[in-house]
């Protein structure tokens, strides 16, 4: 992966918040997003940086982009990638390159706007690791809702936090939970459940959502049915576990069915042809096949997690002679 980082004309003070936005073929909304984005974060006072990350765009975005850098050279940074890699890859990128003590992430679409980020980054300074945004009133189809649901319970059962909006990219994080994250190298990977992994505190506020006004959705069926597989395989092996409570079931039902046919033998006589007995030995080994699959399942699983190596645990303090 080469990516290139636009040089800073002159060094500028460490940033204490760094905006991080993906951006993929967004050229019609590059120039009002850095428009907004000055103005919010020139509005409160501290030094900031602004990382946008070309996910491989075809279209202009990475001329706007230089052209945004040279406008405000202390302010505006901007990395790409040389092809695209997808929008939790050019986040992690940012993360990387990012230098403040807040991160916030959001959108390059305008869905997410930037006048929010006071309001997290306040609410963050209420002493939280992570704040979320839940977007009150969503402005997407039900089509794209309707997943989204599925991920929010899903993740909540299985990282423990309950969060009524995981898909929502407006969000702030501290430096901490970003420097675990930096420790992940995972191919695919989904930021606000693994930021969840490494935070204690989790706030969520509502924010605001517009519609897509200009450009399309990167997500085609297909791309957020496989963002949403990774999420489920990359966070539990759920998918696994009900494969083996399958292969259990119907094994059972193939035993039970068996068991019937036995005594229905003795009380009634054979049924013709033996079919049904054939069935029921078949079913018991269909479900031990199943099983055996899921085991099978269960190791690869482990095995994929050893090698993901994410950190097994973050300290924050330590106390006493060695602190
Ligand atoms: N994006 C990206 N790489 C991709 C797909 C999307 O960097 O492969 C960016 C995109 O430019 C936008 C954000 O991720 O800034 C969210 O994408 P989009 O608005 O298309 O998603 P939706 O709002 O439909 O979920
Ligand atoms: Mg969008």
């Amino acid at each position: 992966m080469s990516n290139q980082v636009l040089p800073l004309s002159v060094p500028s003070p460490a940033p204490y918040i760094s905006v991080v936005i993906p951006v993929f073929n967004e050229e019609d909304n590059l120039s009002e997003l850095g428009d907004r984005l000055m103005r919010t974060l020139s509005a409160m006072d501290r030094a900031f940086e602004i990382i946008f990350v070309d996910d491989g765009s075809t279209d202009r975005s990475w001329q706007l982009l230089s052209g945004l850098n040279r406008q405000h050279p202390q302010n505006i940074r901007a990395l790409q990638f040389h092809r695209n890699f997808g929008q939790h890859q050019a986040i992690f990128a940012g993360f990387q390159a990012a230098r403040g003590q807040v991160m916030v992430t959001l959108d390059a679409d305008l869905q997410n706007p930037p006048e929010e980020i006071p309001r997290l980054v306040a609410k963050l300074e209420e002493g939280y690791d992570t704040v979320g945004g839940w977007r009150e009133n969503r402005r997407d189809s039900v089509f794209r809702k309707f997943p989204s649901m599925l991920v929010n319970y899903v993740m909540s059962r299985v990282t423990g936090v309950k969060l009524r909006d995981y898909g929502c990219m407006l969000r702030a994080y501290r430096r901490e939970v970003i420097d675990s994250i930096n420790q992940c190298h995972e191919s695919s990977s989904f930021i606000p459940a693994l930021a969840n992994l490494f935070s204690q505190k989790v706030a969520e506020i509502p924010v605001g959502h517009a519609e897509r006004e200009r450009g399309q959705s990167k997500y085609g069926l297909f791309k957020l049915l496989r963002l949403n597989f990774d999420l489920m395989t990359g966070f539990s092996n759920l998918p696994i576990h009900l494969v083996g409570f399958m292969g259990v079931a119907i094994a059972l039902l193939g035993l039970f069915f068996g068991l019937f046919l036995f005594i229905r033998r003795i009380f009634v006589g054979p049924e013709v042809g033996g079919l049904f007995t054939l069935f029921a030995i078949l079913f018991v080994f269909v479900g031990l096949n199943t099983l055996g699959l899921a085991l099978i399942g269960e190791y690869v699983g482990r095995i994929y997690r050893e090698v993901r190596q994410r950190p097994r645990y973050v300290i924050r303090q330590t106390l006493g002679p060695d602190s």
